[in-house]
């Protein structure tokens, strides 16, 4: 019995201790293909400073990352690009819908414009916005890590 508690109070701190490395060693897949990827970018800049949550380095393969930022309109041509983009990348792998285009398709309600990039791959973090406000993109990347951290791993 004492032996079962050790061992689940051992699991329960490893949990913390890999939830902790892995949400401040975000390794970003910016798939960017509209004017929000501005916004994207001042998020990036001093003023906001990005990488005081171990996020600021972003990766240009989907196999080096494990968190997704849609950022932009995607076009059902552009769909099966951003399925396989996603089916490329290793698990434990996240994603991000980053403005109203891609979390509903915004103003697109068109014939060419996906609905909501969750009919093509599971989201985990909508920010909403048009553009989303850097404020806001930094309250989802926190609502990401407060969800990275909490992933059981043992
Ligand atoms: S949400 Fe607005 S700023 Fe972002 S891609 Fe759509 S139209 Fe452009």
């Amino acid at each position: 019995m004492a032996n079962e508690s050790a061992l689940s109070f051992l699991t329960s701190k490893l949990d913390s201790a890999i939830g902790w490395a892995r949400k401040y060693s975000i390794f970003q897949y910016p798939f960017v293909t509209a004017c929000c990827g501005m916004e994207y970018m001042a998020t990036a800049c001093s003023h906001y400073d990005i990488d005081r949550f171990g996020a600021g380095f972003p990766r240009f393969s989907p196999r080096q990352s494990d968190v997704l930022f849609v950022v932009g309109t995607i076009s059902h041509k552009m769909a099966p690009v951003l399925k396989e983009i996603y089916d490329q990348m290793c698990e434990p792998k996240w994603v991000v819908a980053f403005g109203v285009c891609t979390c509903t398709g915004g103003f697109y309600d068109n014939y060419s414009t996906v609905q909501g990039i969750d009919t093509i791959i599971p989201v985990d973090i909508y920010i909403p916005g048009c553009p989303p406000r850097p404020e806001n993109v930094l309250d989802g990347l926190m609502k990401l890590q407060d969800k990275i951290q909490h992933v059981k791993v043992a």
